[in-house]
């Protein structure tokens, strides 16, 4: 089983991710396209954080089901939980040595299109 480390940028949060890293994708979602990152998309329990609990903090916003995670000293996202229970994502450009190569295309995830509630 291959595993990724990864870190924000300051390093006080650090991660690991078991098993193979082959889809990236972007998100057109109001946060992610400010966020910009490419996203790798897995299953909760191939993401073990190893380091920088207390220097996470949490953004939530519309239905406040996914949880997005970053550095509160760099402000690095690293990593999110999904809506769905057992899904998460992390940040692929926080994985040390990674080859963005091997990604190929970039896949679009439609995440504007996913419910939004109507805070009017
Ligand atoms: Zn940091």
């Amino acid at each position: 089983m291959t595993t990724h480390k990864g870190s924000c940028h300051c390093g006080a949060v650090t991660f690991e991710i078991s098993g193979n890293v082959e889809k990236g994708v972007r998100c057109d979602c109001s946060l992610c396209k400010r966020k910009g990152a490419i996203m790798v998309l897995m299953e909760k329990d191939q993401f073990t954080l190893t380091s920088g609990e207390d220097n996470l903090s949490l953004y939530e916003w519309n239905s406040q089901v996914a949880k997005h995670y970053f550095c509160k000293l760099c402000g690095i996202y690293t990593h999110h939980k999904r809506r769905r229970d057992d899904g998460m994502g992390f940040n692929v450009g926080c994985v040390d040595d990674f080859n963005m190569e091997i990604l190929g295309e970039i896949g679009l995830v439609s995440g504007s299109k996913l419910s939004i509630i109507d805070e009017a």
